[in-house]
């Protein structure tokens, strides 16, 4: 396609996508043969930007999905020339991650009856309303009950997650006050907070705008990120809580004294079932479930997050969410 938009070239293949013959869509604008406004925005916007990105889109035709890769090319004077885009059909990779996504969610739902009895069982005998029993049963049963609480922990968070990326998620959006949702996140945690020895600060006001979002989505990402934060920070830590208005976004922040993690990690972070290796640290402390919920939320409110990190310094996660005028 040339600079204006106007196509050069199609192949049999895209001839068969789109239903025209080459002959009749040459020379012609794109939109008037791919009849694709929102496929034309991204491109539009790729050609604006003047950078010499190559960005992949993901698209549906029919009951087909497709990855767009949009390359822009350039002439010897750095001006984009022509652009080439690329369809490739990616409809069987996922209807395969339909069928794994339809399967966890199944698999979740089924181990969550028999995770209640067996955590129900559990502290029926340790509380010892069947009978009485002797220290060393009590032991393997504290440990039973931390492993069911880890196991309900895990699937938990796999139905949230297949639910949030399935779609099938509602959110009650609604302009809402961020210093609410942080107080009513932040009050259960100051007990565990003392009983480490980590000192945990609110410090967002109570005169912030309101941030357009879901109330109860938003306080479990808050409370995902200071349980991270608690999780990896020890006696005489700090754990912050602010806000700050950027532009038409709120940014907030949680950001710790603890551990950090490893530059190189940064990203992964945000993947299903990322954790950081530790040499020295052989237990597993959470799901590697949890940021990657974060982020699907948070993008599903229009706006981003991500991480700043030094070993041994600390962690700083922030994400933003659209400010709104009036407030609920
Ligand atoms: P998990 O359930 O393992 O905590 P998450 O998705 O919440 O899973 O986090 C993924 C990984 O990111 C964690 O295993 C940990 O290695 C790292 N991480 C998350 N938050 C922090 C933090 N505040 N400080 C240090 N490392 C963190």
């Amino acid at each position: 396609m040339s600079s204006d938009y106007k196509i050069i070239l199609l192949n049999g293949a895209a001839e068969e996508l789109f239903g025209i013959e080459e002959k009749n869509a040459i020379d012609k604008h794109f939109l008037l043969s791919v009849k694709d406004e929102k496929l034309f925005e991204q491109i539009n916007a790729i050609v604006d930007s003047k950078f010499n990105i190559n960005k992949v889109e993901q698209v549906k035709y029919g009951d087909k999905y497709y990855d767009v890769t949009i390359t822009p090319i350039k002439n010897y004077k750095s001006e984009i020339s022509d652009i080439l885009l690329v369809f490739h059909n990616i409809t069987e990779f996922k209807e395969l991650d339909q069928a794994k996504d339809d399967f966890i969610s199944i698999i979740s739902h089924e181990f969550k009856t028999p995770l209640t009895s067996i955590m129900m069982g559990t502290s029926m005998i340790l509380e010892e309303k069947i009978g009485a029993i002797n220290d060393k049963q009590r032991s393997t049963l504290v440990a039973i009950e931390e492993e069911s609480e880890k196991l309900t922990e895990l699937v938990n968070e796999l139905i949230e997650l297949t639910k949030i990326e399935s779609g099938k998620e509602m959110y009650n959006f609604k302009c809402c006050s961020i210093f609410g949702i942080a107080q009513n996140t932040v009050k259960p945690l100051y007990n565990i907070a003392n009983e480490k020895g980590v000192n945990l600060t609110n410090t967002i006001d109570e005169d912030m705008p309101g941030v357009y979002a879901d109330p109860e989505k938003i306080t479990w990402v808050l409370n995902n990120l200071i349980t991270n934060a608690l999780k990896y920070t020890d006696a005489g830590d700090d754990i912050t809580i602010s806000a700050s208005v950027d532009g038409d976004f709120m940014q907030i922040s949680v950001k710790d004294t603890g551990a950090g993690i490893p530059k190189e990690y940064k990203d992964k972070i945000f993947d299903k079932f990322f954790h950081v290796q530790n040499d020295d640290e052989f237990e597993i402390k959470g799901t590697g479930l949890g940021l990657a919920v974060v982020k699907e939320i948070v993008e599903a409110h229009g706006g981003k997050v991500w991480c700043e990190s030094d070993i041994d310094i600390g962690s700083n996660f922030m994400f933003t969410l659209p400010i709104c005028d009036e407030r609920g």
